[in-house]
């Protein structure tokens, strides 16, 4: 026997290890903020693929809307997953360099890996996984289940991991509450830093107190940002103090005092403004433009209200939206987890079986619990 076939001899060993039963229990969307348990046969791979036992799966900011919406119907939710190799295809093991019983953090993204984005590692714009393409994206957690192999999202206890998955490595030690952070964090190491060059000696202005939010104050700091200011409203003050406790140097609650008047009171202008709220009518984007010191970095949702360019001109601003987060965004959120050097243990606040995903999605937009950060389901419990 070669050493490459006592490997797979090995793996396979551990994988009986592993529970392998014939169905596998999932959540699913059958309609807008509808949710049924379904049983679904074990799923046949191909050389290429590879079965996850899901651990935990975090609700991301974003899923409420996908979950009211008539849009994504049928669907199987659940794309910010932790997991152990249940199962791997020789070349799966080849091209993921992982092996079963090894532990990951996936992306939702399913890219071509062959376009011009794939090819630059820009996988979050490759047309077939990216939202603004005209056809359904290929997406964990945005899929139609009905067809085999059915298991295509994280609220399941077992997923289908087809030979283009995005993996991540983590260590076997490492919680897995803390890794469902590795989607939410990797976002604001995104858009902060490496969107907007949130770094060392920046003033960080973040809006909304949100896992997005939360995220982003992480990031900052953990880039060297020399003030990380963060706004809520007087329902966040429970995550404003945690905020402070994961490196924001001032928060300010702007429904008791004006945006601009909090700001003045602490920083000489921003370098960096990172809103995470929708701001319905771009009115907060006017507050930037006046805040924003010579050559900052706005990262907003909404400009509606209109910007004039002589502004963005005069202060020679870089006006920039989300677009996902790469490969290495996620990597340096890993790094910040696995440090232990944040409580970021207080981020996750619930923890729901599969049967309560429905309560899961609601809790995450503010409804039915109290209190809810970073809002977890684990398949097992
Ligand atoms: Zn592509």
């Amino acid at each position: 026997m070669s050493p490459d076939a006592e490997v797979r001899a090995g793996s396979a060993g551990l994988a009986d290890l592993l529970s392998r039963p014939t169905t596998v229990r999932a959540a699913v969307k059958t309609g807008p903020e509808r949710t049924e348990i379904r049983e679904f046969p074990w799923p046949q791979i191909g050389e290429a693929d590879g079965i996850l036992r899901v651990e935990a799966v975090g609700v991301g900011g974003a899923e409420p809307e996908v979950y009211r919406g008539e849009r994504w119907t049928p669907v199987m939710m659940g794309h910010q997953v932790v997991g152990t190799i249940a199962e791997l295809g020789p070349l799966a093991r080849t091209m993921w360099n992982v092996e079963v019983g090894e532990r990951v953090v996936i992306q939702e993204y399913l890219p071509c890996k062959a376009c011009t984005w794939c090819m630059r590692g820009e996988y979050r714009f490759c047309p077939r996984s990216d939202f603004f393409s005209e056809s359904p994206p290929r997406r964990f957690g945005l899929m139609d289940f009905t067809q085999p192999p059915h298991l295509v999202g994280g609220f399941a206890e077992f997923m289908f991991l087809p030979w283009n998955t995005v993996i991540h490595r983590i260590p076997q030690d490492l919680p897995a509450k803390l890794a469902t952070l590795a989607i939410p964090l990797g976002n604001g190491v995104q858009w902060a830093t490496l969107d907007v060059n949130a770094g060392p000696g920046k003033t960080v202005l973040v809006i909304g107190p949100g896992q997005q939010g939360l995220g982003a104050v992480i990031a900052a700091k953990q880039a060297g940002a020399a003030n990380v200011i963060l706004a809520g409203l007087s329902r966040d003050r429970r995550r404003l103090d945690l905020a402070l406790r994961l490196g924001a140097d001032h928060v300010l609650n702007v429904d008791e005092q004006d945006l601009l008047d909090g700001l003045r009171a602490i920083a000489q202008g921003v370098d960096v403004v990172v809103d995470t709220t929708s701001d319905p009518g771009g009115e907060n984007m006017k507050r930037y433009l006046q805040a924003a010191n010579q050559g900052a970095y706005l990262w907003v949702n909404c400009m509606d209200s209109g910007v004039p360019v002589r502004d963005v001109k005069r202060k020679y601003l870089t006006v920039r939206s989300g677009r996902g987060r790469t490969y290495q965004a996620v990597e340096r959120a890993l790094q910040i987890i696995t440090s232990r050097v944040l409580p970021l243990e207080d981020l996750c606040t619930h923890v729901f079986p599969l049967e309560d995903v429905d309560l899961a999605i609601k809790a995450t937009a503010g409804r039915g619990v109290e209190g809810a950060i970073h809002v977890i389901v684990e398949p097992w419990l």
